[in-house]
């Protein structure tokens, strides 16, 4: 793996969030899309292609925060290209240096842009667990993705984080504070938020769906009790990892809230029932699926998680 240098809330937001998207959707373009989401704060956001289609490179939501000093960068799209064309779109706002790029997790369509920031030396920023697994993922990464590597893909295009997050961890952009907070396994093992104080906004990376199906893979009970934690967080923009911002914890997780409580109520009942994996996943969830994009290709996979981790509960 390649090693860089190391030199490296307000209501009037929440209430015009909507207005923002809308203004988006009703065409005015800026490079790669970006909005102001909250100020300082700019999303790409993904589209809902599944794993094996095209655009499967630039589904995750991605962005940047700008700072006086310089610009933190929340995910890099799953693609060298990708991450080209965020960098790119960010020279276009701004002539501040990239001083940290912020992983919010292990997943492909989170981190495979990141080479192509290494040009302004920043520190790459992820959970403590995620240089693991960086490194088991080395392997998959360069046979699943090949294509999305560049032009001669090695273990030198796959950039893990220089520095890691155990707890929490502010870091200053010049008159703004992040905060970043390390969580239990949930959607993986390697999950991360980013808080913009001056804004009150959350970057909650996969922690939160929205739209298009959760994936579970990390814990089940451990998701559910994060969702716990971001209750209590007084937020007034929250940017999922996948589909649209909220400007309230009830419209950003009620959807999700209740697909995992149904998939661990249910799963749980199909193992007191005595059914075996086979059986639960034809059954476990159904109720869902007429809510969520995507949910054939994924649902079923999560089954079988939640039912291995509530078999020997
Ligand atoms: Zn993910």
């Amino acid at each position: 793996m390649k090693k860089t240098g190391k030199i490296f809330p307000s209501i009037f937001y929440s209430i015009c969030i909507y207005g923002f998207l809308l203004s988006a959707d009703a065409g005015s373009e800026s490079a790669f899309n970006l909005v102001e989401i909250a100020p300082g704060n700019y999303l790409h956001r993904g589209i809902h292609a599944g794993f094996g289609e095209p655009g499967h490179d630039d589904i995750a939501n991605i962005g940047f925060i700008a700072g006086n000093r310089c610009v933190a960068v929340i995910d890099t799209g799953g693609s060298i290209s990708t991450g080209q064309q965020l960098l790119d779109a960010i020279r276009m706002f701004t002539g501040k240096p990239v001083c940290y790029v912020i992983n919010t997790h292990i997943h492909f369509d989170h981190v495979l842009g990141n080479l192509v920031f290494v040009e302004d030396q920043p520190e790459f920023v992820g959970h403590v667990k995620l240089t693991d697994a960086i490194e088991l993922n080395m392997g998959f990464f360069l046979e699943e993705f090949r294509d999305d590597l560049g032009a001669s893909p090695s273990e030198d295009s796959i950039i893990g984080p220089t520095k890691t997050v155990s707890d929490t961890l502010s870091i200053d952009l010049g008159n703004r504070t992040l905060l970043l907070t390390a969580y239990q396994k949930s959607h993986t093992y390697t999950d991360l938020t980013i808080l913009d104080e001056s804004t009150g906004t959350l970057w909650t990376g996969d922690l939160l769906f929205r739209e298009r199906i959760p994936v579970i893979d990390g814990s089940l009970k451990g998701w559910l009790a994060v969702m716990e934690i971001f209750k209590t967080l007084e937020v007034s923009t929250i940017i999922p990892g996948h589909g649209a911002p909220a400007s309230n914890w009830q419209d950003a997780m009620a959807a999700q809230q209740e697909y995992l409580t149904d998939l661990f109520d249910e799963t749980k009942q199909a193992i007191a029932n005595g059914q075996f994996m086979e059986e639960a996943i034809e059954t476990v969830g159904q109720g869902e699926k007429d809510k969520w994009l995507l949910f054939e290709q994924q649902h079923r996979t999560n089954v079988s998680r939640a039912f291995v981790e509530l078999e020997w509960d």
